[in-house]
């Protein structure tokens, strides 16, 4: 599958009209860093996308994230988006603030159980995993 054939099968799952600048955030989101604030997807999918401002951008990206295509974290104080077409998982470093996906879901079988002690019907989760990235435990050493 080409890569903007990923982006257009994306929106259309998510019952989006497929246009240019949603493509545009789509993959913009999907390379380079896991995590991009607004102000960083629009400086680099701007100079492909001609007449995408800034306030575009921020209505597409809560317009991707109502329909659960894009995931919004708040870190430091900022916002950042990801790309949410499948769940994952993050593993934040605690020192330089880096940010990784991890695919292999550890919490998987609780949801649709029901969580003992409190009685609550399990429908998802989010997981933030605290550690040290790799360059930071070689810095420290
Ligand atoms: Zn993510
Ligand atoms: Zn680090
Ligand atoms: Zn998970």
């Amino acid at each position: 599958m080409k890569s903007a054939d990923r982006y257009v099968d994306i929106l259309r799952r998510a019952n989006l009209r497929v246009t240019p600048q949603r493509i545009a955030i789509l993959s913009t989101l999907a390379s380079g860093q896991h995590l991009a604030t607004c102000q960083a997807i629009w400086e680099r999918a701007h100079k492909r996308t001609r007449g995408l401002g800034l306030v575009t951008v921020y209505r597409i990206l809560e317009r991707l994230r109502t329909a659960g295509v894009v995931e919004q974290i708040d870190l430091r104080g900022t916002t950042h988006f990801c790309l949410a077409d499948h769940h994952h998982d993050h593993v934040i470093c605690e020192s330089c603030g880096r940010v990784d996906p991890i695919d292999t879901c550890v919490l998987e079988s609780l949801t649709g159980s029901r969580l003992e002690g409190t009685g609550f019907l399990v429908k998802g989760h989010r997981l933030d995993l605290l550690g040290v990235c790799p360059t930071c435990q070689r810095a420290a050493t």
